[in-house]
């Protein structure tokens, strides 16, 4: 029998996650939480933008990294107007710690956006969320559920990788379902008056006990009734994929030294490429011009530094953008 598209969308079972098993799957991840949930700073704060800072710190580095910097990024852009009125270099400078500077430029560029078209505040209305640059469903949702306490659905990789094995037999640790069926199940999931304890609950089970590559479900709360725990407990553990390095350092660290050395050395004016090569990396050559001048054209498509002339790296400057 051919299934609709709102068929598809439910998982095997059939409606089942209405029902008893949703109501256990509700109550005992709750309990869960209350014992196990993560204290977080962004949890103690219904304040926006600082919601929207942790989420946009959150999106590609790891939460022990941003504790860090998250307090100290505060106090140097403590409202969305401060961080708009500051010059670009600055908040590159002061995301310096956290990696992918380009988040750096995008959150900056989101704030000036933010107090022109909306006074500086951060607007309570998913589609005005959606219109912003740099603003996805999942960071509309997160700043939705979190500063304005809506009952929506907050969709990540944790979330999308635990519902995925929850509820669909899953073959491998890779593997995770379509993430359109997810959103659609996850909406449906979302336990009236509780979306906010609820959403930080399922992203704590999956980041802390369903994890992507070793999910410990002799762990979990809910094993009992998971459709993959079976396949989990015998997956092989793949590999990690390789970054590119130089010397066993990823390339993503050296960008964050030369945003270091730009900022540190010569804030105002220019480098010459070879000398910031030898500076980030004691020892750079002419074989390593290639690596260097990809990293320096990355950073430039990034929006983070500007590359002045052409030729051989002796004869091209760097600044900061
Ligand atoms: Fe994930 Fe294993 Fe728990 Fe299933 S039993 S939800 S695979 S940790």
């Amino acid at each position: 029998m051919r299934r609709n598209s709102k068929q598809r969308d439910i998982p095997p079972g059939g409606q089942a996650f209405k029902s008893a098993r949703h109501r256990h799957l509700t109550r005992t991840i709750l309990r869960w939480y209350t014992r196990h949930g993560r204290h977080l700073p962004w949890r103690n704060t219904s304040n926006p933008y600082r919601i929207l800072v942790s989420e946009i710190m959150l999106q590609q580095t790891q939460v022990n990294r941003v504790l860090g910097r998250y307090p100290l990024f505060l106090k140097r852009f403590p409202t969305i107007r401060s961080l708009a009125r500051a010059p670009q270099r600055d908040v590159v400078v002061a995301w310096q710690g956290m990696g992918y500077n380009n988040r750096a430029v995008r959150l900056h560029r989101l704030a000036r956006t933010v107090v022109h078209r909306h006074g500086g505040r951060l607007p309570a209305d998913a589609d005005a969320l959606l219109n912003l640059p740099g603003i996805g469903r999942y960071t509309a949702h997160a700043i939705l559920a979190a500063a304005f306490r809506e009952q929506v659905a907050v969709v990540d990789v944790n979330v999308r990788r635990f519902l995925s094995r929850f509820f669909w037999a899953m073959p491998t640790v890779a593997a995770v379902h379509n993430e359109g069926q997810i959103w659609v199940l996850a909406t449906r999931l979302v336990p009236h008056g509780a979306a906010y304890q609820w959403n930080q609950a399922l992203m704590d089970l999956g980041a802390t006990v369903c994890t992507a590559r070793r999910p410990l479900c002799t762990r979990c709360p809910v094993a009992r009734t998971c459709s993959s725990r079976a396949s989990m407990l015998q997956v092989a553990v793949r590999p990690l994929r390789r970054e590119p390095s130089l010397d066993g350092v990823p390339n993503r660290i050296y960008r964050g030294r030369i945003i270091q050395e730009l900022s540190r050395s010569n804030r105002r004016g220019r480098t010459r490429a070879d000398v910031l090569g030898r500076r980030i990396y004691p020892r750079f050559t002419h074989r390593h011009d290639r690596w260097l001048s990809g990293l320096l054209a990355s950073l430039q498509r990034d929006g983070l530094v500007v590359l002045h002339g052409d030729g051989s790296l002796s004869t091209r400057h760097v600044s900061l953008a």
